[in-house]
């Protein structure tokens, strides 16, 4: 199997007549309380381009929410697959066992951050480890309550809803939620005021007072919070505050857990973006970009915290599925021997001068952020800090119309996200930033 040609190339409009006839047939077929970026259907995808059933070769700016960062079909990946598949499909590791999830879990117990005995358990979603990492924590501390930040995102399911902030889409109509879920404000750089310092000290004195004189701190079991949040709108911390959060952790006994199911894994231009600050989490989760599109996830960290559940309360059917535990073992491989971790610096270096250069005086971008291959542009009514959600919409359709696939995101939904694969190339990087610079030119 070869990739597709590495070029932008448009054969008829977005999204072009057979993709339409399918989306046709999906939206009666297809439950319609799922959303869609992009109603184009694919028909191969790799490196940094997706085809669809038109023939349209599409730039791909969004790797299916930070999954595919090695491309969606890595030689490597797809030829662990392959053999997998040949071998068996399942067995399920609470029944009987297989190398590759052993191999996964030396890799994580060694790429993540700390100098300390470390394991890992398996699960399929990134929910599902946000699940379980509250399940360790409680067990460990003995305690009930979760900390989390606003602007948060943690998943979907009953529990992770309710620790994600936004309400609409994700929670509205969905409760009662999940109770013990306390929520600190999130140190948002650019819509608080002050110096990065005061800003990181202010928000890390709000947590500490919410926690000492609200639930006390006896009372928590774990502090989860993504180190780059990445649905909020790719807020950045302000350098110091993860720092303190996590020393106010360990002086409490709670669990500081690291959400880097979106940020982690080579992303941010460092294998986990806590990298970035020298915090070292007591727990790290992952998923997304785990095992180079298959579903896997995975809590990894301190060993004593990861036993402190009985044997057979954690797990499930389809934990560490060993297709996927094969796909993770290539990718892993990869992301670690093509450096691309440094294919991510490569990416900002490139692309954000070129997205700041748009973000002048009296323009709608308010602020161009990121790390590595996690950028953002927050639009705002020009002069003003208030959100503009129409105009990111309307940049993010231009460049969508024009074979360039971009995301949206925010609380305010104003803000674009770029989250290519790291194999992008950079022609075609360019290429994107040229067709999201016109989509910026057509603001009023
Ligand atoms: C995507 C995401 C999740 C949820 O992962 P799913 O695989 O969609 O369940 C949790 N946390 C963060 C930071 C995410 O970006």
């Amino acid at each position: 199997m070869s990739q597709p040609v590495q070029q932008r190339i448009l054969k008829t409009a977005i999204p072009g007549p057979e993709s339409a006839k399918l989306h046709q047939r999906r939206t009666k077929a297809f439950s319609e309380s799922f959303g869609v970026t992009l109603p184009v259907f694919i028909e191969s995808a790799g490196g940094g381009i997706l085809v669809d059933v038109d023939g349209n070769h599409l730039i791909d700016l969004a790797s299916g929410i930070a999954v595919t960062s090695v491309g969606a079909s890595h030689p490597k990946v797809t030829e662990a697959v392959r053999k997998q598949v040949e071998r068996f499909t399942h067995t399920g590791f609470l029944v009987t066992q297989y190398e590759s999830a052993v191999q996964v879990a030396e890799r994580l117990n060694a790429l993540t951050p700390g100098d300390f005995e470390k394991q890992t358990g398996l699960f399929s979603t990134g929910a599902e480890a946000i699940e379980n990492v509250v399940k360790i924590s409680r067990t460990y501390t003995g305690r009930d309550a979760i900390v989390v930040l606003s602007h948060a995102y943690h998943g979907r399911t009953l529990l992770t809803m309710t620790m994600t902030a936004k309400n609409a889409p994700y929670k509205e109509g969905f409760g009662p939620f999940a109770p013990e879920v306390y929520r600190a404000p999130s140190p948002y750089p650019y819509r608080w005021s002050g110096h990065p310092d005061d800003i990181a000290q202010q928000a890390f004195d709000q947590l500490a007072d919410q926690i000492t004189t609200q639930i006390g701190a006896h009372n928590v079991a774990a502090i989860i919070m993504e180190p780059i949040q990445g649905e909020g709108g790719v807020i950045v911390p302000p350098a110091g505050y993860l720092a303190k959060v996590a020393e106010f952790a360990r002086e409490n006994g709670i669990v500081f857990v690291a959400d880097e199911i979106q940020a982690g894994l080579g992303r941010t231009g460092d294998m986990f973006a806590v990298n970035h600050e020298g915090v070292v989490p007591d727990l790290i989760t992952t998923a997304k970009a785990l095992a180079g599109g298959l579903p896997l996830s995975a809590v990894t960290g301190r060993a004593d915290i990861m036993s402190a559940v009985p044997a057979g309360g954690l797990g499930g059917t389809y934990s560490g599925n060993p297709v996927a535990c094969a796909a993770a073992v290539a990718a892993l491989d990869a992301l670690v021997e093509e450096d691309l971790p440094g294919r991510a610096r490569r990416i900002e270096a490139i692309a954000k001068p070129r997205l700041q250069a748009l973000a002048g005086e009296g323009s709608h971008i308010g602020e161009v952020r990121g790390r590595g291959a996690m950028l953002a542009m927050e639009f705002v009514e020009p002069g003003t800090k208030i959100p503009d959600a129409a105009a990111a919409k309307q940049v993010a359709n231009h460049a969508n119309s024009n074979g360039v696939l971009t995301l949206t995101a925010g609380t305010y939904g104003n803000v674009i996200r770029l989250l290519p694969p790291l194999v992008i190339g950079e022609d075609l990087l360019t290429d994107a930033l040229d067709v999201i610079e016109a989509g910026v030119g057509t603001l009023a």
